[in-house]
């Protein structure tokens, strides 16, 4: 796998690298309404990749750190369903746990486990919009629990990782 953990600029800070290559980046990128699409080179895995500074980090890797400085040890994830998207506004960074629910979310024989459990009805991407959304404030279980049409109970274990324990495994996503 190709995580990228060797950007070289602490996490939150600009990557001194980053400015003497931005037009050779946006020159690899075709903007649509809706997501910025990779050209260049794609990784196995179906993720854009650049090459810059002598190292290769993926593209929406760097296009988030363009805009957020460095995620450090974050993984820089897809808000869209698009791998080879690079647009700032679909990317946020998140832990590798987030990142193994947003591959096996898209990879639906993998989804078993989940169905299985007691609050089946959430998928894990749901439980991570969930979680997310919890996070940020202002929205409580209950309302969480009536827009998602499940208990309460079943917000609270999402929330606790309880549930959904089982997304931290086969954590073999690239970011
Ligand atoms: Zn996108």
């Amino acid at each position: 796998m190709t995580r990228s953990k060797h950007i070289g600029a602490p996490a939150g800070k600009p990557m001194d690298f980053a400015i003497v290559s931005l037009g050779r980046f946006w020159s690899k990128v075709q903007k649509t309404e809706t997501c910025w699409e990779w050209t260049g080179f794609v990784n196995r895995n179906g993720y854009g990749c650049f090459r810059v500074g002598g190292r290769s980090i993926t593209a929406h890797r760097y296009s988030f750190a363009l805009v957020n400085g460095d995620p450090g040890k974050l993984w820089v994830l897809h808000r869209c369903d698009n791998r080879k998207c690079v647009n700032p506004e679909h990317l946020f960074a998140g832990t590798q746990i987030e990142n193994a629910a947003d591959m096996v979310s898209k990879d639906r024989q993998r989804f078993v486990a989940g169905s299985q459990n007691p609050i089946a009805k959430l998928t894990e991407q749901t439980v991570i919009l969930i979680r997310e959304r919890y996070a940020k404030g202002g929205i409580g279980t209950r309302a969480l629990a009536k827009e998602y049409g499940v208990s309460r109970a079943a917000i609270r274990s999402a929330l606790s990782h309880r549930s959904w324990n089982h997304i931290e495994e086969g954590a073999n996503g690239n970011a």
